[in-house]
């Protein structure tokens, strides 16, 4: 028997979590684990940081200029690649209508034309004109003074505005305002299924509570940290065939340990885990 917040009696490191499944979720209710204490978690995702870190160190996030520019590409950056965000950027940029206050005053169809390279871009051109409006007539077209209070009143705000989700909410919350609120994507919620640390299928909010949690809140360790996650998403975790054999989180992966190796048999499983210190 395990307690909820007990431990396992397999122990609680990376070892055991290859080996376990997540508890049974109740009835359509996607879950995360909590059969493992709080400070044994927290050990656990800090060594997924730091073995993601010691492939990729700091990954500089975000890569923009100014909160504004931030702001305009968590919103154009929705259900597309970054370099046809870069390629709007620049359109933007020459027409000199990379700012919230010059966005505000353009037509829609001259912000459409420059956001072409984004798909969807009549609604991403919408969803621009929709935030410039709100900060330029609630607060002057100044950023700064939008960004004048806590995390989560901010984040409450932006997700009271069109076209604003919860990812692109706490996108700009975290790098273009620098207050604390975990960033959760279709890679996160792959790599920490395959890791065995969370059900395929939980929600948004319950694995951004999760991670804040039982991480540090420490706005330049969520920064790094969703940047790396995007990193082993992009280079080795792909939806089919991850490249488990070159990521530096298989040690730790219970997917991975599923993996067959050349022969066809399972793969030995790997030496005792030691933590990062
Ligand atoms: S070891 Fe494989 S499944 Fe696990 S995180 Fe890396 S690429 Fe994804």
């Amino acid at each position: 028997m395990r307690e909820k917040g007990g431990r396992s009696s397999r122990g609680n490191t990376p070892e055991a979590l290859r080996g376990m499944h997540t508890e049974a979720p109740e009835a359509g209710v996607p879950h995360v684990r909590n059969d493992m204490r709080d400070a044994d978690l927290r050990l656990v995702l800090m060594d997924i940081y730091h073995r993601m870190y010691a492939r990729f160190g700091d990954r500089h996030w975000w890569p923009a200029k100014t909160a504004e520019e931030v702001v305009i590409g968590a919103i154009l950056v929705q259900s597309v690649a970054w370099s046809n965000v870069v390629k709007a950027i620049g359109q933007l940029r020459e027409r000199g209508l990379l700012s919230l206050p010059a966005i505000h005053a353009a037509s829609a169809e001259t912000i459409e034309a420059c956001v072409v390279p984004t798909r969807y871009y009549r609604v991403k051109a919408k969803k621009l004109k929709a935030f410039a409006a709100h900060v330029c007539e609630r607060y002057g077209g100044d950023l700064e003074r939008m960004f004048d209070q806590d995390a989560a009143s901010l984040r409450s705000e932006l997700l009271s505005i069109y076209g604003i989700g919860p990812e692109t909410a706490d996108d700009i919350v975290l790098y273009a305002a620098g207050k604390p609120s975990f960033v959760i994507d279709a890679y996160t919620k792959r790599i920490f299924a395959r890791l065995g640390l969370v059900d395929e299928h939980v929600g948004y909010e319950p694995l951004r509570q999760w991670f804040m949690r039982h991480l540090p809140e420490d706005v330049a360790l969520y920064n790094n940290y969703h940047a790396l996650i995007d990193a082993i998403g992009h280079h080795y975790c792909a939806a089919r065939r991850p490249q488990c054999r070159v990521c530096p989180l298989a040690p730790v992966c219970r997917h991975a340990a599923t993996m067959p190796d050349e022969s066809g048999a399972e793969e030995t499983p790997p030496a005792p885990h030691r933590f990062h210190q």
